[in-house]
């Protein structure tokens, strides 16, 4: 997966190779697609919900320049792999769920690999989770038709945001970025992404 997906497409971070060859993605989807884990593609994982192409997982984490102190906020727990690629990089992970069986499902595989640093919620993301914050980076995993104001005002300064923005079909994966009180935003790729529902989201399935 590394070798022929990730690193011919740009993905160089050491600390994201790193993480994409140590977490068991087969651990995060159903029994019957274990066998496709490692594929070059998206995976369903229930309620209408994926588990994102290995590939647009190693981007979005390498956008996010982590170093190692971090603490990041994540908005779509889904099957959790996202989550646990982040927990190898950075101090803390806090990540928000709006399913319930999704988020149960996450839970159990980040205790079975004794994964202690991530702290999650079943909730309407896109209000952010106010009491840990400021956060130094945020990730969204679903698609937006804006980026969340409640997220903004979470990201700590310096800090980055990555977040899939467009239409429900296609969006643009923005990486927007905050420092000395000022915003920039700047496109990294074309993406598809299911919808970020939510008050500062998309309102319905
Ligand atoms: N990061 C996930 C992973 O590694 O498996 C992929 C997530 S999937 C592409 C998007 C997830 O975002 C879905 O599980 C969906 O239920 C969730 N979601 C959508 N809107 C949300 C919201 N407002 N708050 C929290 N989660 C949300």
């Amino acid at each position: 997966m590394v070798k022929e997906q990730l690193i011919p497409r740009g993905i160089h971070d050491p600390k994201t190779l790193a993480a994409m060859r140590k977490v068991p993605r087969h651990l995060f989807v159903e029994e019957a697609l274990k066998n496709q884990a490692y594929g070059d593609f998206p995976l369903p994982i229930g309620r209408g919900q994926t588990i994102s192409q290995p590939y647009i997982v190693a981007l979005m984490t390498q956008a996010l320049g982590l170093k190692g102190h971090e603490s990041v906020l994540e908005i779509g727990t889904g099957s959790g792999y996202q989550a646990a690629i982040l927990a190898q990089i950075c101090a803390k992970v806090y990540t928000i769920e709006r399913i319930d069986s999704l988020l149960v499902q996450a839970r159990k595989v980040f205790d079975s690999l004794h994964y202690l640093n991530i702290l999650t919620k079943l909730d309407d993301g896109t209000h952010g989770w106010p009491e840990h914050a400021p956060y130094d980076a945020i990730i969204v995993t679903a698609g937006g038709p804006r980026v969340p104001e409640p997220l903004l005002d979470q990201l700590a300064d310096p800090g980055t945001l990555v977040i899939p923005v467009g239409d429900r079909g296609v969006q643009d994966l923005r990486k927007v970025t905050k420092k000395d009180g000022e915003t920039t935003e700047k496109t990294i790729e074309f993406v598809r992404f299911v919808s970020l529902i939510g008050d500062h989201g998309w309102k319905s399935d």
